[in-house]
């Protein structure tokens, strides 16, 4: 979009300002009371219809100077040529066009001479043309004098109030407006731009040039996203700003196109939820019926809660990070592309395809680690497979809705906010609370308590006092620390963040266990049995099972044992193209047995999910797919290619958890088989034992023999 710009000495120092309507502006710096009209010196419209993404740059780089009080139409003109010089060049001839006018759009009011005659014209009545146009072209019935400002100013309140803690594009607001406040919808405008003015509201483009840090070897114009962190943009012919180049964001475009001259409205933080000094956390214990082990972890999150804030960051704008941010997103796009095309269980944002959780970098650790100042905090409930995480996500919630805080929980996955919606209903019935996802029809509606998938995320902005990030391991960001950041925007500068995890990424181990990260370990199920280990077993791999069109004794002995104690058998391979051959041979192998294979690509995925967990199908070969969140009972795990790079420690231990859910069957049988016996084999065998150990020590454990 277009927006005008203009400067405002007042008193006694110059700054520039932008605007959706400037007869508010008029109002506001030149009708106003005595007093205001006096302490405004000078005023100066640089331009009325400039593209959006112009006039944020110009108010980047303005500095006031003292020779600007005598500067008139002519240096005006020069200045805004000098300072969009970089922009001009892009547009080529085109430039001049969009900034059709020149210097006659130029107006200048000094609070001794009025509007300011122009020599060369000699006419005084010329000079507020420019603004008069602009007044005409947005087609406004009313001109600088019909404004009832104080109708407007309870506009700007309700506006102000409905945009508290959110980050909107111009067509999100006005669908939020819609639904909320009817009559804003299409007088909004006037509204923002007099929040604008007193400070509640705050503009910004879509896209902005990143901040270049002295020591980055960054391109001059590298954009990036304001609203999703992103990098990726890609630049057309807009019709909306009349630039030849305007980029837009590829990364969030399934929220709306996010452009070089979109108007981000961007709301007030809201306030911080009052802390108290306060001792007896445990009896909000009680009434959750936990676990003593999940009792336990509950109770040092909740001390984590209560303490106050550790200090005020220094840096209160989020924007202030993405310089190292950029640098950590480069540097995971060279990892993934290292590591090419994986097994598929990817991201919904387009753009970003697969991102399995494997390469070293983990933007949520490094983000917080290696930018102290302003560090969220964040604790770690680092709860084993099964421990039954969401029950101690209750007591957490309670705490801060019963402060009359603001919570938000967001998870990966659509089918987790849909199923954990219910019983958040039912443990807080008094509590207001929004469900959303792609194509949720609460989409605007605001509540103490929201559940949230991830790109949700960014439509708020420093909105919650509690974030609590489920799987954060299987976050679509997992190794995109730009879009990580932009979801830590949207806690509170006092909020605080939690980590739910089963298998957390190898940076937050690291911190956890140098104590650089508070948290808490939950190392048995709630079934109170110790985890499955895992054995090995050495065989060639599957591609030359294929080939050789033959199945290894050793691994039919053990499906064997598996099939005639009664278990439902998952089969984990590596890649897609195998699932169908194996199905063939184990059919053939094992005749009477109903088999099938699933992947990311089948669309009768859930039917065949289902049909396995009713044992109508005994062997389900499948990908990392199925990796967390199915729970069937009466388990075996095999792992096939337990060896390759496509499993990491995490996968490896989340498929071991598919085993022993059920407290009928609590030690089913995992085998890891593969040809070569690697670290991440080792390591998650290690995670497995050094949890049950810990279980022991504690007195977790259920004294039955295993
Ligand atoms: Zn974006
Ligand atoms: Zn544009």
């Amino acid at each position: 979009m277009k927006i005008a710009v203009y400067a405002v000495r007042y008193k006694g120092k110059w700054n520039l300002r932008l605007s959706v309507d400037i007869r508010v502006d008029m109002t506001w710096w030149l009708r106003q009371g005595k007093d205001q009209g006096n302490a405004v010196e000078r005023w100066v419209l640089l331009g009325d219809e400039l593209p959006l993404s112009w006039g944020v740059s110009l108010c980047g780089r303005f500095r006031g100077l003292a020779e600007m009080e005598r500067w008139g139409d002519r240096q005006w003109w020069a200045y805004i040529l000098s300072q969009l010089k970089n922009e001009l060049v892009l547009e080529s001839s085109n430039g001049e066009r969009i900034l059709s006018g020149g210097v006659e759009n130029i107006c200048i009011w000094d609070r001794q001479q009025g509007w300011i005659s122009r020599t060369k014209h000699g006419n005084e009545g010329r000079e507020t043309i420019g603004t008069v146009r602009s007044i005409q072209n947005r087609k406004l019935a009313t001109g600088v004098d019909g404004l009832d400002m104080e109708g407007l100013t309870g506009q700007a309140n309700e506006l102000t109030h409905l945009l508290a803690g959110r980050q909107l594009l111009v067509p999100e607001a006005e669908a939020l407006l819609a639904e909320a406040a009817p009559d804003l919808e299409h007088t909004w405008r006037s509204a923002a731009q007099l929040a604008y003015l007193q400070g509640r509201l705050s503009f910004a483009a879509g896209l902005a040039p990143a901040p270049r840090a002295r020591w980055s070897a960054a391109r001059r114009h590298e954009l990036r996203c304001n609203r999703c962190g992103s990098g990726k943009v890609h630049r057309t012919s807009c019709a909306s700003c009349g630039r030849k180049a305007c980029a837009y964001c590829e990364t969030c475009l399934t929220l709306g196109r996010s452009r070089e001259c979109s108007l981000l409205l961007r709301g007030t933080a809201k306030p911080a939820m009052p802390r108290t000094a306060e001792a007896a956390l445990a009896e909000n214990l009680d009434r959750w019926g936990l676990s003593p082990a999940q009792r336990a972890a509950a109770e040092v999150a909740l001390s984590f809660l209560a303490a106050p804030p550790r200090r005020v960051r220094k840096c209160s704008r989020p924007e202030g990070q993405w310089q190292r941010a950029r640098e950590l997103f480069r540097r995971s796009m060279r990892v993934r592309q290292e590591l090419g095309a994986a097994a598929a269980h990817g991201s919904t944002l387009a753009g970003y395809k697969q991102s399995s959780p494997r390469s070293g970098e983990c933007a949520w650790g490094v983000a917080g680690r290696q930018l102290p100042d302003s560090a969220f905090e964040r604790f770690l409930l680092w709860a084993v497979t099964g421990a039954g995480k969401t029950e101690m996500m209750f007591p957490l919630l309670q705490h801060v809705l019963e402060r009359g805080g603001t919570a938000l929980v967001a998870t990966p996955r659509r089918d987790v906010v849909l199923e954990l919606a219910p019983r958040l209903a039912v443990a807080f019935p008094q509590v207001s609370m929004v469900t959303l996802y792609g194509g949720s029809a609460e989409r605007w509606q605001r509540g103490q308590l929201t559940l949230a998938t991830t790109h949700q995320l960014l439509r708020y902005r420093q909105a919650f006092d509690l974030v609590v990030i489920d799987e954060i391991d299987a976050f679509p960001y997992h190794n995109d620390p730009m879009l990580a950041f932009a979801t830590q925007a949207v806690c509170k500068q006092e909020g605080k963040f939690i980590f739910l995890s089963a298998t957390p990424p190898r940076p937050l181990q690291k911190e956890a266990a140098r104590g650089q990260l508070p948290h808490a370990k939950v190392p048995v199920r709630f079934h109170r049995h110790p985890l499955p280990v895992p054995i090995r077993l050495g065989t060639a791999s599957v591609h030359h099972w294929l080939q050789k069109d033959q199945l290894p004794a050793s691994f039919i002995q053990h499906l064997y044992i598996s099939i005639q104690r009664g278990a439902q058998v998952f089969l984990f391979v590596t890649r897609i193209s195998h699932i169908q051959g194996l199905v063939k041979l184990l059919i053939r192998q094992l005749p009477d047995i109903p088999i099938a294979g699933t992947s990311s690509q089948d669309e009768e995925r859930t039917a065949k999910v289902r049909l396995f967990r009713a044992t109508e199908i005994r062997v389900l070969v499948t990908t990392t797919i199925l990796e967390r969140g199915v729970t069937v009972p009466r388990s075996d795990v095999y792992i096939l290619d337990a060896d390759s790079s496509l499993f990491d420690e995490a996968s490896l231990v989340q498929m071991a958890g598919r085993a022993g859910r059920s407290k009928d069957d609590p030690c089913g049988n995992v085998i890891f088989i593969s040809p070569q016996w690697t670290s991440g084999q080792k390591r998650a065998i290690k995670q497995i034992k050094r949890m049950n150990a810990l279980a022991r020590k504690k007195g977790y454990l259920k004294l039955t023999k295993h």
